[in-house]
């Protein structure tokens, strides 16, 4: 499998406190890899540094063969790597169909409709209420649209930052089965959750952080198996 994304020592400190302590990690095409891990262990920092929004202190990131640390997180979207932040951060004022299409506001291809069109059966909420206001909708509604934007840049790479934070279980599966779709569709995937369980189901291969480092690393399906993981983080006693 190829090497889609290298993350190679990577340190990320705010101010001198390190969040982010010499982690390597890679994600091959097609594959999806999560990063589990506690509160604080430094999960989001690592995304948001891999997108160009913060910059790192040691360590590189390479993306389809070149180093994109360093890079303006806008020219790192280009390449093909899309971040769907924790929070969702979506326009509210605007429209379900604004929302979306400024998520493939840096192509130039003219295959935009047609990613629109495939945004839209995957998520039929968001054609039913293309033209009503974002901030009106419920959190899993925002969390779909936050994922259907990011597949706007039509992405190597998605990063999604806590798809499920926040949701009921019933639209927590909606969202995990979703994924799944995109998985089989081909679509690669760095998916952060601290949902271990659900994440590990779907994923390849998944990283185990703790305060800023790799503590282990598996196939999702062994990590769901391993008594360390099962005790502190599947509720296991
Ligand atoms: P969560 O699930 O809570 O987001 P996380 O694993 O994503 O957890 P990070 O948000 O990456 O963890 O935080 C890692 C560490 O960095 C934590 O100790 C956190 O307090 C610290 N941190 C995060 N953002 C900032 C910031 N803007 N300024 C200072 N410290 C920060």
């Amino acid at each position: 499998m190829t090497t889609i994304l290298e993350v190679k020592d990577l340190v990320v400190a705010y101010g001198k406190v390190r969040a982010v302590k010499g982690i390597s990690f890679t994600v091959s095409e097609g594959e999806v890899v999560t990063l589990i891990g506690t509160n604080g262990a430094g999960k989001t920092t690592t995304l948001r540094t891999i997108s160009g929004l913060l910059p790192l202190t040691g360590g590189s990131i390479t993306f389809q063969g070149e180093r994109i640390d360093g890079m303006p997180a806008h020219r790192i979207v280009e390449q093909g790597l899309a971040h769907a932040p924790e929070g969702r951060r979506i326009f509210p004022r605007m429209t379900v169909e604004e929302n979306l299409r400024l998520g493939a506001y840096a192509r130039r291809d003219t295959g935009v409709a047609a990613d629109l069109k495939r945004v839209f059966e995957l998520f039929p909420v968001l054609e039913e209420r293309r033209r009503q206001a974002a901030g009106t909708f419920s959190g899993g509604e925002q969390q779909m649209l936050a994922i259907g934007r990011s597949l706007m840049s039509r992405p190597k790479l998605l990063m999604l930052d806590e798809p499920s934070m926040g949701l009921s279980p019933l639209m927590m599966q909606r969202i995990m089965s979703t994924i799944r779709e995109l998985v089989t569709d081909g679509t690669t995937i760095l998916l952060v959750e601290q949902n271990a369980q659900a994440a590990l189901e779907l994923a390849h291969r998944g990283y185990v952080l703790e305060v800023g480092r790799i503590v282990l690393s598996d196939t999702g399906q062994q990590l769901l198996g391993n008594e360390q993981v099962r005790k502190a983080y599947l509720g296991e006693d």
